[in-house]
C-alpha cells in the first residue's frame, strides 16, 4: 500500500479495477480502496481463499472473469487497500477509511468513484421477516459462501437477476416452489434486439430458463409478492396478479405457498452517496436506476480532479463499468500530464465505441429492472417504508399531508432514512411516493449525503484513548 496516491479509486468491482490498469499503463501511482478482501466488486466477487468447495451453487462464467481482472490487477503492480471501508470524503478530497488496523486517510491529488450499486426492493407487508433477503444479496450468499438461500425458496420481483439466482438455487440442489416475475413474456420478448447483441449472455439464459424448465419451476408472469407471513421457522409468502403498470387484478386470486425463505428484489440503484458529499452535479434518470453524477464523455464530474465509472452512474453492467473505468483512468492520467490528447483520444476512442454497445445492452437490462409505478400505490398504509426507523406509509403520508414538500423535509419530519443504512434501502421507496405529490422524482429531490458514508464502528474509529487526554475548552469567561 502506498501513502501518498496521485489518484485513489474508491472501489475495486469492474469499473475500479479498469480505471487502475488505465493509470498503471501509464506510470500513475494509484491506490484501489475496497470494503471487500480482493477485487471483483458485487458481480465478481469472490469466495474466501480458505473455502473447498464440492459441489458450489456458483454463478458460473462471472467467476473466470474476476479470477482473470484480479490476476490483472496483481500483475500492474497497482497499489490495493482491502479491507478498508471508506466513510468519509472531504472537499479537499481527503479520504478517510476504518480498515483492519483502524482509522487511515489519504490526500490524493484525484478520485476515481467507482462505487457501484445498491439493492432496491419495493416493500410489501412482511418484507422486514427473517428469510426475506434480496436478489443481489442472495447472489453474495451464493457466490462468496456457497450457500443457498433456503432449500424452499420463492424467487420475485424483476430482472435478469431473478432467473440468475432461480438458476443457481436449482443447480445448487435447492427448490424453487415459484418464480414470480412482474413483467410479461412480452416484456422479455421486447428485450430481445437489445440481447441479441450478445449472444453468450442470450445462450446463457436460454441454459437457465431449460433447467428451470427441467425442473419443473412453475413461472408466475405479471405476479408480484402481496405479503409474506411467518410460519415456524419458514414463511408463507402470498403471490398475486398484477397489470402491465403493476397494480393489483381485481377480484385478486392470490396464491399461497410455504417457503423457507423469499428472495425478492426490484433492480439496482446507481450508489452515489460519495458524489452527492463532493457536491458533483447530479439528475435524474429513471433509466440508469435513479439520480447519477453529469459527467462529460471522459467521465469527468462538475468538480476538478473528480472522476466517476460503473454502475453508480448509472446501472448498465458489468462490462460497461470495466470500459468506463479505463477511459476514466485515461482522463485521469490526461489531466495529470502523464499523456497528451492524441493519445488520449487513441486510447479511448475505441474504448469509447464498445461502452456505447455495452451501454445499448445495459439499458435493456435496466429497463427490465425498473419497477411499475403500480407497485408504489399499491403499497398499503401500513406497511413498513423505512425499515431501519419502522417508518409506515401512513406516517409519510402524514407528514406529506402537513406540507413536507422533498424528501428531506420529509427525512427531518418522520426519521425516514436516518437508520443505519442512512437511507439506501427506503429512499427511492420514499422518493416515489413524494414524487406522487410533487409529479416528478427531480422536484422529489434526494436526500443530502452524510457521513459517515456507510456504518461503521465508532469505537473502532476513536481507538484506545485515556479520556484525561482529552484536551478541554476553557470555560467561556462569565
Ligand atoms: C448486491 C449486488 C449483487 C449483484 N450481483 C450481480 C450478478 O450476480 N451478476 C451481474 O451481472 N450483476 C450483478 N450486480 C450488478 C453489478 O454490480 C454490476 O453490473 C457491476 O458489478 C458493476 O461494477 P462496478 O465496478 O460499477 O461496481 P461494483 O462491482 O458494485 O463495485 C463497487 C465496489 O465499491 C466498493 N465500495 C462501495 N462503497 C464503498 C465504501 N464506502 N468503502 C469501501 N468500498 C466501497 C464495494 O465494496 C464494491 O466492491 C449486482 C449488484 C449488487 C448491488
Amino acid at each position: 500500500m502506498i501513502r501518498d496516491p496521485e489518484i485513489l479509486i474508491l472501489g475495486a468491482g469492474p469499473a475500479g479495477v479498469g480505471a487502475a490498469l488505465a493509470l498503471a499503463d501509464h506510470g500513475v501511482r494509484a491506490l484501489v480502496v475496497d470494503s471487500g478482501f480482493a477485487a471483483g466488486g458485487q458481480v465478481y466477487r469472490p469466495m474466501p481463499d480458505t473455502f473447498a468447495p464440492n459441489g458450489t451453487p456458483g454463478l458460473g462464467p462471472d467467476q473466470e472473469e474476476g479470477a482473470r481482472q484480479r490476476r490483472l490487477l496483481a500483475d500492474s503492480g497497482v497499489a490495493t487497500a482491502f479491507g478498508r471501508l471508506v466513510w468519509s470524503i472531504g472537499t479537499d478530497l481527503r479520504v478517510d477509511a476504518l480498515g483492519p488496523d483502524g482509522p487511515e486517510f489519504w490526500r490524493p491529488k484525484g478520485l476515481v468513484v467507482a462505487a457501484g450499486a445498491t439493492e432496491r426492493v419495493v416493500p410489501f407487508p412482511g418484507w422486514t421477516l427473517p428469510g426475506v433477503m434480496g436478489l443481489a444479496a442472495a447472489t453474495i450468499l451464493l457466490k462468496s459462501q456457497c450457500m443457498l438461500p433456503g432449500r424452499r425458496v420463492v424467487v420475485a420481483g424483476c430482472g435478469p437477476l431473478l432467473f440468475a439466482v432461480a438458476n443457481a438455487v436449482v443447480k445448487g440442489g435447492g427448490q424453487v416452489v415459484a418464480l414470480a416475475d412482474l413483467a410479461g413474456p412480452g416484456t422479455w420478448l421486447r428485450a430481445m434486439p437489445a440481447l441479441l447483441g450478445r449472444p453468450g449472455d442470450l445462450l446463457q439464459g436460454g441454459a437457465w430458463m431449460a433447467r428451470l424448465a427441467a425442473k419443473g419451476v412453475p413461472l408466475m408472469f405479471r405476479h408480484t409478492v402481496r405479503e409474506a407471513r411467518a410460519l415456524g421457522a419458514g414463511l408463507k409468502v402470498s403471490l398475486g396478479a398484477v397489470d402491465a403498470n403493476g397494480r393489483p387484478m381485481r377480484p385478486a386470486r392470490d396464491r399461497t405457498l410455504e417457503a423457507d425463505s423469499l428472495v425478492v428484489g426490484h433492480g439496482l440503484i446507481p450508489s452515489t452517496e460519495a458524489l452527492r458529499l463532493l457536491g458533483a452535479e447530479m439528475y435524474f434518470d429513471a433509466e440508469a436506476g435513479g439520480w447519477v453524477p453529469r459527467l462529460d464523455d471522459d467521465q469527468r464530474a462538475s468538480r476538478a480532479g473528480l472522476y466517476a465509472a460503473g454502475d453508480g452512474t448509472g446501472v448498465r453492467g458489468a462490462v460497461g463499468a470495466f470500459l468506463a473505468g479505463r477511459i476514466a483512468g485515461l482522463t485521469a492520467a490526461l489531466d495529470l500530464g502523464r499523456i497528451d490528447a492524441g493519445q488520449h483520444a487513441r486510447a479511448a476512442g475505441p474504448l469509447r465505441r464498445r461502452l456505447a454497445q455495452a451501454r445499448r445492452f445495459g439499458r435493456a437490462m435496466s429497463r427490465l429492472m425498473a419497477p411499475p409505478s403500480g407497485l408504489y400505490d399499491a403499497l398499503d398504509a401500513h406497511t413498513v417504508v423505512c425499515r431501519c426507523e419502522d417508518v409506515t406509509r401512513a406516517e409519510v403520508n402524514q407528514a406529506l399531508e402537513s406540507g413536507a414538500a422533498d424528501v428531506n423535509q420529509l427525512k427531518s419530519w418522520t426519521r425516514c432514512g436516518m437508520g443505519p443504512c442512512q437511507g439506501r434501502m427506503c429512499g427511492d421507496t420514499v422518493a416515489q411516493i413524494v414524487a406522487l405529490r410533487t409529479g416528478s422524482r427531480a422536484a422529489a429531490g434526494a436526500w443530502t449525503a452524510r457521513v459517515p458514508l456507510r456504518p461503521l464502528n465508532v469505537e473502532a474509529l476513536a481507538g484506545d484513548f485515556d479520556y484525561d487526554d482529552i484536551p478541554l475548552p476553557t470555560a467561556a469567561p462569565l
